[in-house]
């Protein structure tokens, strides 16, 4: 995929601030702090469009980013922060299980794991909830520069134990440093969003 354009276009809050201009819409979600900014910046060659460091106040808001004209891509909010009060991670589970079930340009979940580490449990729950409901679903390990070369699929292969992925199901190793499995990612990406 060839970047000629990417910009940020809303924090929506609710449904009524989803863009309606019918592009294909892919989701990113993962915990606080596993790379989803960094990720975001070097899929898309900008060094700051998605601001690095987690928000805690902003838990609650979709960040969408337009990519080409062609497609957007739809920040979630990191899941598992500790400081916030239950009535607030209740919120949070409200309107993303809201956007994630019903809504209809959304062509696929990138759910990102820290490969350094086995999942969470959160990321368990995250991955065994899209999965039950169907959801076109893509995991991407981060950080994959952080480990040698003969330690990557060990821990690959922790990663697809602990989700319990089934054989077929692609695992992009990727790095924000180096660029490792921007090339699989977009793929993954164009394919699922028919570009
Ligand atoms: P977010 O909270 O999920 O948006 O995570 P960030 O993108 O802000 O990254 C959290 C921390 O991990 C930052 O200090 C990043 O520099 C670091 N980080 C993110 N991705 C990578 C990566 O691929 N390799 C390395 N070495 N560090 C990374």
């Amino acid at each position: 995929m060839k970047i000629k354009s990417s910009e940020f276009v809303i924090s929506a809050v609710g449904p009524k601030q989803y863009p309606d201009e019918g592009l294909p819409e892919v989701a990113l979600a993962g915990r606080s702090n596993v790379g989803k900014s960094s990720l975001i910046n070097r899929m898309l060659l900008r060094k700051n469009l998605a601001r690095t460091s987690s928000q805690p106040g902003k838990t609650q808001q979709l960040n969408y980013y337009r990519i080409n004209g062609e497609l957007f891509f739809v920040d979630v909010p990191g899941y598992g922060y500790a400081k916030v009060s239950r009535t607030e991670r209740e919120a949070w589970g409200r309107m993303i299980e809201n956007y994630l079930m019903n809504r209809e340009p959304l062509k696929l979940v990138i759910l990102l794991v820290d490969l350094r580490h086995p999942p969470t449990a959160l990321d368990r729950s995250m991955y065994d909830w899209l999965s039950h409901y169907g959801i076109p679903l893509c995991v991407v390990g981060t950080k994959a520069d952080k480990l040698s070369r003969s330690q990557l699929p060990k821990h690959a292969k922790q990663v697809r134990e602990t989700l319990g992925m089934p054989k077929g199901q692609p695992l992009v190793l990727f790095s924000s440093e180096t660029g490792a499995g921007r090339d699989e990612l977009w793929s993954i990406i164009e394919q699922a969003a028919d570009l």
